[in-house]
């Protein structure tokens, strides 16, 4: 099981290592990523089953590209893991699908672990399971799914940092489309809480959690690394 929490713009330096160097000394050993902003990336010493990763970067190695993060600097703090097609990159900050599969090229070349993120906006999800799958299906062109560090999440856009998980029927029914096609681990993300961990952990084709708003205290990230090595 893979569980992830994305700090978005949240936690600074000293908080992220704090919360790191405690997951660290807990011993877990569920696949465990962390994605705090740039400025809190570090040398930290993990063990093998936590990684470190970058919630976002710009595809190149280095050059001219002001205020972008290129892959020398993820390289210094040895980011092993990047999020792409993250909802709130697609939809607040305009990344179109020739930019992501640009990103996601690139980190490919690199052989770095992504996890890609895919999800409708609710007046898709309204329209019923069909148009959520193509309009997701969508959202694989020009994406290679049969690379071999891809880790998918599923991550309906009405679902994140709402409070409105998707139900476990949903899940599993598009968990379960997915999986006809690619072979990568699969994640949920969206509201997920401690309280529905188990549940969500417990669905057939479910990999692991993307975790936002309810993962940035480490007593509650802690708890969801808990339920998973107990599953
Ligand atoms: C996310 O940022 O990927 C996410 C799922 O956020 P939240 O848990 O806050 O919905």
């Amino acid at each position: 099981m893979i569980i992830a929490s994305n700090f978005k713009t949240n936690h600074n330096r000293q908080s992220t290592k704090e919360f790191v160097n405690f997951i660290n000394s807990q011993n877990y050993f569920s696949e465990v990523r962390v994605y705090p902003p740039f400025t809190a990336l570090g040398h930290f010493e993990l063990t093998p089953n936590i990684r470190i990763g970058a919630q976002n970067f710009y595809p190149a190695q280095n050059g001219s590209f002001t205020g972008e993060i290129g892959f020398d600097q993820l390289e210094e703090f040895e980011v092993e893991s990047v999020l792409i097609g993250h909802s709130e990159r697609r939809h607040i900050f305009g990344e179109t699908q020739e930019s992501i599969c640009k990103k996601y090229d690139f980190a490919k070349g690199k052989e770095s672990e992504i996890i890609y993120c895919v999800g409708e906006p609710k007046e898709i999800r309204e329209q019923g399971i069909e148009a959520v799958m193509s309009y997701i299906w969508e959202q694989f062109d020009g994406i290679d799914i049969d690379y071999d560090e891809l880790v998918v999440a599923y991550e309906p856009v009405w679902a994140i940092g709402t409070g409105l998980s998707a139900s476990l029927e949903d899940i599993k029914e598009v968990l379960d489309r997915l999986r006809m096609r690619i072979k990568s681990p699969l994640l949920y993300g969206g509201s997920v809480k401690v309280e529905t961990t188990k549940d969500i952990l417990s669905i057939e084709n479910c990999g692991g959690i993307l975790v936002g708003t309810a993962s940035w205290s480490v007593e509650n990230f802690s708890k969801m690394i808990e339920i998973s090595d107990n599953i």
